[in-house]
């Protein structure tokens, strides 16, 4: 233990007196001892006992406990606190701007234990409804997470995906007879940036390498830089950049090959070369070109990560991928009913507005107590008000849904004759995440197998960069769907994007549909559906495997007939 450590520990264990409501006397006196200790000049781990007990503020209990965290790393009374301290509310009190009063608010009443559960209540707005916090607060603890979640390097790509072009402007700027293109992970669309890179080819090279050197908001490492890259790491937030370089007539192969994956580089076009040797070739004046002259079909940039889209491309079956604009409505929201935001008139007048033919409202299920799931008699109320607005908004609708809690043993959570009360059903899990892969996937069969089952909702409950999803296994998982007829959702939350894009292409196969969800608990939300159709098209999905790119009647009737069936 050094001495800053051992601050941490006394700072720590103030922290959590609060956070119990000790003794007040004792923590201040607590709080004056560390006062004192952090104006000492003097390492505290080479003073004795009485050059500690000298020390204005520190009496008897504190020189105590100092000589036990020097001997044991820890002390009594700290434990005992830390023992009545659920593990995931430490996380939460590093939060700025959270003291240990506000942290014991949302743990006593909203249930808040960790931090994920604090971005999720922070999302739907709860936390702002909690006397004392408001709209204000919510915001910065929301950024502050998402501070903690990326601040080793990863980004989300929804973050960082205005940067992205800002950046790319300056450098347009900084370079305007240059080209340029934005390559590596972003260009691919992947889910997590970790690295902002970019193409530049110029005449005039050093001319433009010098201007860029000398950009305020990048750190730019030389030992990690050559003659040929420029790297660095932006000031502002905790990102890695790197510049390529090359004349003009190295642009298109330079570009095409800093594009794909590594995997992709390495596919084998035929017996004896890989796209890494044909791309060198440079017999090509166009991207197309090349795909043609090599007997491919093209392959979009989303898809070239090496997941056999080569092999397809060979036998000419990679298929017109799903745009936006397929969409013609969107399930899986929620309302004030349960934790939205917005009221479902609002939710459903908004979706008319921009553009789309219906809306799936699905609020949670009454198991979900801590995000208001909804009880027989408050559905049957939302069911009356979707009636009305359905007459009210024709042709517009909205179809009657809910997101069960898939239970432990993989059961909804109504009776059946509830659950026929609803045009679809989104089963999803919310608790219990840390269930072993074989129950976890028998949990999920289970549910899936239900006949009520329309759509499973974020297959494995991750939370890109805060929280690993279940282990499960997906080919099981997809096959039950196929032989059970449910549809995958593809959760298009920024933080989700569940169902992962590399099980896409195996669900298609099997003849499973996936339905692009935003998970809206606000109308705001509905702009998240973009980031579902990305990954979607890195797995191969086309408008015909898309469940919400069906009409408004087309799901209707879709609908009905699976309810039919089960009676
Ligand atoms: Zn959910
Ligand atoms: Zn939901």
């Amino acid at each position: 233990m050094d001495h800053k450590t051992l601050l941490k520990k006394i700072k720590l264990s103030i922290q959590l007196m609060e956070l119990h409501d000790e003794n007040p006397f004792k923590i201040r006196n607590y709080q004056s001892a560390l006062i004192s200790l952090e104006r000492e000049d003097q390492d505290i781990m080479t003073l004795n006992e009485s050059e500690l007990a000298s020390l204005q503020g520190v009496g008897k209990s504190m020189v105590e406990a100092i000589q036990q965290l020097k001997e044991t790393d820890t002390f009594p009374f700290l434990e005992e606190l830390l023992v009545k301290t659920p593990e995931g509310i430490l996380e939460v009190l590093q939060i700025k701007g959270l003291g240990p009063k506000k942290v014991k608010t949302l743990w006593e009443s909203l249930g808040i234990t960790s931090t994920h559960e604090l971005m999720e209540a922070c999302q739907s707005g709860k936390v702002a409804k909690i006397k004392g916090f408001g709209e204000k607060t919510q915001n910065t603890i929301i950024q502050n997470l998402e501070f903690i979640a990326s601040n080793s390097g990863k980004w989300l790509y929804a973050d960082i995906e205005e940067m992205f072009g800002q950046f790319e402007d300056t450098l347009r700027v900084i370079a305007p007879d240059a080209e340029l293109a934005i390559v590596g992970d972003f260009s691919r669309q992947m889910e997590i940036i970790t690295e902002a890179e970019f193409l530049l080819a110029s005449d005039e090279l050093s001319a433009a390498k010098t201007t860029i050197k000398a950009m305020e908001s990048i750190e730019w490492i030389m030992l990690e830089s050559g003659p040929r890259t420029l790297r660095g790491k932006l000031k502002e937030i905790d990102l890695s950049v790197s510049i390529h370089f090359c004349s003009k007539e190295d642009f298109l192969w330079k570009k095409l090959s800093l594009i794909a994956s590594p995997m992709h580089m390495e596919a084998m076009v035929d017996e004896k070369e890989s796209i890494a040797k044909k791309l060198q070739k440079k017999n090509y004046s166009s991207e197309e070109e090349f795909f043609s002259i090599n007997k491919l079909q093209f392959i979009p940039a989303e898809m070239r990560e090496g997941y056999g889209e080569v092999e397809l491309a060979k036998e000419n079956k990679i298929p017109e991928l799903l745009g936006e604009n397929d969409l013609k409505g969107i399930l899986h929201n929620h309302s004030t009913y349960s934790d939205g935001k917005h009221s479902l008139r609002q939710m459903a007048e908004y979706c008319k507005e921009l553009g789309y033919e219906y809306l799936g409202i699905s609020d949670h299920s009454k198991t979900a107590f801590y995000a208001g799931g909804l009880t027989e008699d408050q559905i049957v109320k939302q069911h009356q008000e979707i009636d009305a607005l359905n007459q009210e908004m024709a042709p517009f609708r909205i179809f009657k849904g809910i997101e069960s809690d898939i239970l432990s043993d993989g059961k909804l959570d109504y009776a059946n004759e509830v659950l026929a009360s609803f045009d679809f059903i989104v089963a999803s899990v919310h608790s219990i995440l840390n269930m072993e892969i074989k129950r976890a996937t028998t949990r999920l069969i289970t549910a899936i197998e239900n006949p009520y089952t329309t759509i499973l909702g974020h297959p494995t409950g991750r939370l890109l960069l805060r929280r690993q999803g279940y282990p499960l296994d997906h080919k099981a998982i997809i096959d039950a769907c196929a032989a059970n007829n449910v549809v995958i959702e593809i959760n298009a939350n920024p933080w989700r994007l569940d169902l992962d894009w590399r099980h896409v292409r195996y669900a298609i196969a099997q003849g499973v549909m996936l339905s692009i969800n935003p998970d809206a608990h606000a109308m705001e939300g509905y702009s998240d559906m973009k980031y579902g159709v990305l990954v979607g098209r890195k797995g191969g999905l086309t408008k015909e495997m898309t469940l919400n790119a069906m009409s408004g009647e087309e799901i209707g009737s879709y609908f009905d007939a699976r309810l039919k069936k089960i009676n």
